[in-house]
C-alpha cells in the first residue's frame, strides 16, 4: 500500500478490500469465471483515470476447472436424502441433539455430516439450501461445550448478580457443573439443559458477563446450531424442488462462463471492442463508444506494450470423437438417452429438455466417461451430429425404455453390434474428421 512493491502476484481474493488508485497493470493468469467477476478484478487498474491496462490470457482448460469446481457443488439426491434424514434424526431418542422448550433443536452441525457421511463444508452448504427453501429455520447459535473456572467462590460470585432470575440460573448452572474456586469443570449443553432445565441459549451470555469481570473463565470451544424443523421436512417432492435449485444455479453458472468465454473470443472487426463490449454487458446497452485503444479497435496496435496478435498453442492432441461416443454408450448401454451421453460426455451436469433443467442423473455424473471431452473444444453441435451419424450408420440404436422408478417413457441410445466392432477396430467408422484441439 506504501507504493513499495513492483509486482504483486495474488489470487482473486486479494484485495477485494484494497483500493489502490495507481495500479498500471492487471495481468490475468486465467479468466474468472464471468464476465462480471473479469469487470471487477481488471477494474483494478487505473483508478486514478492515468493509463493502465489490463492484459488477459486465458487457456481452453481453466472452463473445465471452472466447471469442475462448479459442479462440486451440486449435491446428489443421494445426499439430499442423507441430509434430510440426518435432520429429521435430531428428534430422535438417543440422538446428540437437543429439543428445547420452544421446539428448536439444538444441534452439532459435524454430526449431522457424520450421520449423513458428508463433508461438514458440503453439510453448511446444505444446511444453507434446506433453509432456503424453508425446511428449516435457523435460530441463534449458541456453545454446545465449553470449560469453565471460578475465580472465586461460588458464593461470592452469586453474591455479584444482581438479578434474581439470573443468580437462580447460575446457582443452577453451578450446582450441576459440580462449579468450585480454581476447579475446571467441563459444560455440555446437553447434559445441563436435562438436569436443570436452563435454555442453554442463555448461557453463553451469562458466563461471558461473568468472565469479563474476572469472576469465571469461560472457554467455548464447540459450538452448536439451533433449528426449526418445518413438518414439510420428511416429503420428497421439497428435495426436488432444492436440486431443481441447485441445477437452475449451474445453469447460470454456466451461462455466465460462456459469456466470458465470447469475450475471450472476440476477434477485430466488426467494430469490436473489449472496452465497449464489457460496457454493454455490464449495461445491458449496445451503444458504449469504441475506445480506441483495445487489441480489438486500435487502429494501429502501435502504442501497446504488448503484441495483441500474440497465440501460443501446445501440441494438437486429437481426440476422436466418434470412439468417444462409442466408449461412453458401450458402457451405460441401453440406459441413456442420447443427450445424456452428450452432457456426460462434455462434463456438464445437467440437460435442458422441454424448456426445464434436469440434473443428470448420479450415475452418468459418476461416470468415468464424465468431461471426457471437456476442453477438447467439442461443441454440444457436434456431438449431436456425430451421435445422429453413428446411429444412421447402424453403429447405434435408439430404443424407447421406461424408467422402472416413475414410469417415464424416453429414447435410450444402444451400441449394436457394428458398433462393438468398430470399437475393436474391425470396422471403419462413417467419415468425420477429428477435432483438433489446442492446448
Ligand atoms: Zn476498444
Amino acid at each position: 500500500m506504501q507504493g513499495e512493491l513492483d509486482v504483486v502476484v495474488a489470487t482473486t481474493a486479494f484485495g477485494m478490500g484494497v483500493d489502490k488508485a495507481e495500479i498500471r497493470f492487471v495481468l490475468h493468469y486465467d479468466h474468472p469465471a464471468s464476465l462480471e467477476a473479469y469487470a471487477q478484478e481488471a477494474g483494478r487498474a487505473g483508478r486514478d483515470g492515468n493509463e493502465a491496462y489490463a492484459i488477459l490470457l486465458s487457456h481452453s482448460q481453466t472452463q473445465s476447472t471452472e466447471r469442475f469446481i462448479a459442479r462440486q457443488g451440486i449435491p446428489d439426491t443421494r445426499v439430499l436424502r442423507a441430509y434430510q434424514h440426518a435432520l429429521l434424526a435430531t428428534d430422535d431418542e438417543g440422538s446428540s441433539s437437543v429439543r428445547l422448550a420452544d421446539g428448536m433443536v439444538l444441534c452439532d452441525p459435524d454430526a449431522l455430516a457424520n450421520l449423513a457421511h458428508i463433508e461438514p463444508t458440503q453439510a453448511r452448504v446444505l444446511l444453507f439450501s434446506f433453509e432456503e427453501a424453508g425446511l428449516v429455520q435457523r435460530g441463534p447459535d449458541c456453545t454446545l461445550e465449553a470449560t469453565m473456572l471460578l475465580n472465586q467462590p461460588v458464593s461470592t460470585v452469586l453474591a455479584t448478580i444482581v438479578d434474581d432470575e439470573e443468580r437462580t440460573r447460575a446457582a443452577s448452572l453451578f450446582d450441576s457443573l459440580g462449579a468450585a474456586q480454581d476447579m475446571q469443570v467441563s459444560y455440555r449443553a446437553a447434559q445441563v439443559y436435562e438436569q436443570t432445565g436452563i435454555d442453554p441459549r442463555t448461557i453463553d451470555a451469562l458466563l461471558v458477563r461473568l468472565a469479563e469481570r474476572d469472576l469465571l473463565l469461560y472457554r467455548a470451544y464447540h459450538r452448536g446450531i439451533t433449528l426449526t424443523l418445518s413438518e414439510h421436512l420428511a416429503q420428497q417432492g421439497e428435495l426436488e424442488a432444492i436440486e431443481q435449485r441447485f441445477a437452475n444455479r449451474y445453469a447460470r453458472f454456466e451461462e455466465r462462463l460462456n459469456t466470458m468465454l465470447d469475450y475471450i473470443k472476440l476477434r477485430p472487426g466488426n467494430h469490436h471492442c473489449r472496452s465497449a463490449a464489457l460496457i454493454n454487458y455490464l449495461t445491458g446497452r449496445d451503444d458504449a463508444p469504441l475506445c480506441g485503444k483495445c487489441d480489438l479497435c486500435s487502429p494501429t496496435s502501435q502504442h501497446l506494450p504488448w503484441d495483441p496478435g500474440i497465440r501460443l498453442y501446445g501440441e494438437p492432441l486429437a481426440v476422436d470423437l466418434r470412439l468417444s461416443i462409442l466408449g461412453a454408450v458401450r458402457d451405460h448401454n441401453g440406459i441413456f438417452a442420447p443427450r445424456t451421453i452428450e452432457k456426460m460426455l462434455l462434463g456438464i451436469p445437467q440437460t435442458n429438455y422441454q424448456g426445464k433443467v434436469f440434473l443428470l442423473s448420479a450415475s452418468a455424473r459418476a461416470s468415468d466417461h464424465f468431461g471426457e471431452l471437456d476442453g477438447t473444444g467439442a461443441k454440444p453441435e457436434r456431438v449431436q451430429r456425430t451421435i445422429a451419424a453413428l446411429t444412421e450408420g447402424g453403429f447405434l440404436q435408439l430404443n424407447e425404455r421406461t424408467l422402472p422408478s416413475n414410469g417415464t417413457k424416453y429414447t435410450a441410445i444402444a451400441l449394436t453390434q457394428r458398433g462393438r466392432d468398430a470399437l475393436a477396430g474391425g470396422v471403419e467408422l462413417p467419415e468425420y474428421r477429428e477435432i483438433e484441439v489446442k492446448l
